[in-house]
């Protein structure tokens, strides 16, 4: 199992097995990124990076991708069609859904966290990763927000208590 993590410095994603012994050290710009639970085991209770215990599982398939096999495939079944070649045509097509309806089937599931997008793979998904639910995505988004907005409010506070 491992873990891949968003770093906070630079924002490149890099991975960390599981358990690890130590931080995860970012490949891109040396930071040092200590996870909330290093020891985590498949059973996945809460986020091996953050500690938050809302999580969801997905299919481990780049956005887009299947949707491309899709329009790939129906191109070239036009080109078939244009060349009055109906046998390859509709071959082209109804391979093309097969192999994306395999796909789907073929990968794996990947358990990403709410809070921090972590995303944890090699593990079977249990009870406590549902799938997806846009409602809790928007709760963290708005606490993400408010966040922000305070640690804005604490710098400007901040750079006003100097000159005093
Ligand atoms: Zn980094
Ligand atoms: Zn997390």
């Amino acid at each position: 199992m491992n873990v891949r993590v968003p770093c906070p410095l630079c924002e490149v994603a890099f991975n960390i097995p599981l358990p690890a012994s130590g931080p995860g050290e970012c490949p891109a710009c040396g930071n040092l990124q200590d996870l909330a639970h290093p020891s985590a085991d498949a059973s996945l209770p809460e986020c091996a990076a953050c500690g938050n215990a809302e999580m969801y599982k997905k299919k481990d398939f780049p956005h887009g991708l299947g949707m491309l096999i899709l329009v790939g495939g129906f191109v070239a079944s036009t080109v078939f069609w244009f060349n009055y070649q109906i046998t390859a045509a509709w071959a082209v097509l109804i391979g093309t859904l097969l192999f994306d309806t395999a796909l789907y089937f073929i990968v794996g599931d990947v358990v990403s966290c709410y809070r921090c997008g972590a995303e944890h793979r090699g593990l079977v998904p249990g009870p406590l990763h549902p799938p997806h639910d846009q409602g809790v995505e928007e709760r963290y988004r708005q606490e993400r927000l408010r966040q922000q907005e305070l640690v804005r409010g604490q710098n400007r506070a901040g750079q006003g208590g100097e000159g005093v």
